[in-house]
């Protein structure tokens, strides 16, 4: 069980535990397959940060490079994982699900997120003077006007609209312009500032497809650091109107029945993908 937390127990040795560390450009070094465990950070001369305690292990981030620059392969990691046994290697963190266990890859993303925060805050936003770590909170603070920085969160929703189609269930899914290859999915937005999550289901399946939806009802959400998101899942019951995509978003929707699924994200680390396995089992409950 994972335990956030931004400071040690105070009987804890500094330095021990798991280091995850993160490149700017999302990339997250392994060793023989896994994070590198050990007592002190696996690269130099880097800030790192306590994400929390996992069944009482540090779990620790750290930037590859502290000024972001350069070729994360290179020059960055200290002798002692050069010198170790073990193969490096440098895996995007797309790439890293299902390569480490769901909770390895989740934390990752959590690693990320704080590292981003730390690359992004080093200002103030409002007047421009270095700011400093709060001493209690994840929060980067300036010294001078005060305002508070805490970890960037942008929540997005990811909604699945089912009808009764003429021949049995359909639930309406997009081919967006996001992916090369046909590839279906959940319609999904951001929350726009003042907007409920269900306001922002509602307009987005309007904005996207023109069709009408109520029964807005929460399904589960899930973090997604691409690289600050956290999608947000609904499911949604079609009310009316005729499908008429936003082009500039999406290339083709329809209504698929669970015989003639398009391709879609099934089997993977994706919120949409849980949501159309849910909609097969109880449609198939149903039969
Ligand atoms: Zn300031």
């Amino acid at each position: 069980m994972f335990t956030p937390r931004i400071s040690l127990p105070e009987h804890m040795p500094a330095g021990e535990g798991r280091w995850i560390v993160v490149a700017e450009d999302q990339k997250v070094l392994l060793v023989d397959g896994r994070y590198p465990c050990g007592d002190s950070s696996p690269v130099s001369g880097c800030r790192t940060h306590l994400l929390g305690l996992e069944d009482g292990i540090p779990i620790w981030a750290v930037t590859a490079s502290e000024d972001g620059a350069g070729d994360p392969v290179d020059g960055v990691l200290t002798s002692k994982v050069m010198e170790g046994s073990g193969i490096a290697e440098w895996v995007n963190l797309r790439s890293l699900f299902g390569k480490v266990c769901d909770t390895d890859w989740i934390l990752a993303g959590r690693a990320s997120q704080v590292l981003a925060w730390e690359r992004d805050h080093r200002y103030c936003g409002r007047c421009g003077v270095q700011t400093e770590h709060h001493p209690i909170d994840r929060a980067k603070q300036c010294p001078s006007c005060k305002l508070m920085a805490f970890p960037r969160i942008s929540p997005a929703v990811i909604m699945l609209i089912e009808r009764q189609g003429p021949d049995g269930p359909q639930i309406l899914l997009a081919w967006g312009r996001q992916f090369h290859a046909r590839f279906y999915s959940a319609l999904a937005g951001f929350v726009e500032p003042g907007e409920s999550l269900e306001e922002c289901v509602r307009r987005e399946v309007m904005e996207e497809t023109a069709i009408e939806v109520a029964n807005v009802r929460y399904f589960g959400s899930l973090p997604w650091p691409f690289p600050h998101s956290l999608m947000i899942g609904f499911l949604a019951s079609y009310v009316a109107g005729e499908i008429s995509i936003q082009e500039e978003e999406i290339i083709e929707a329809g209504w698929y029945g669970p015989k003639n699924l398009p391709p879609v994200p099934i089997g993977g680390m994706s919120i949409a993908g849980w949501m159309i396995e849910d909609w097969l089992q109880r449609v198939s409950e149903d039969r």
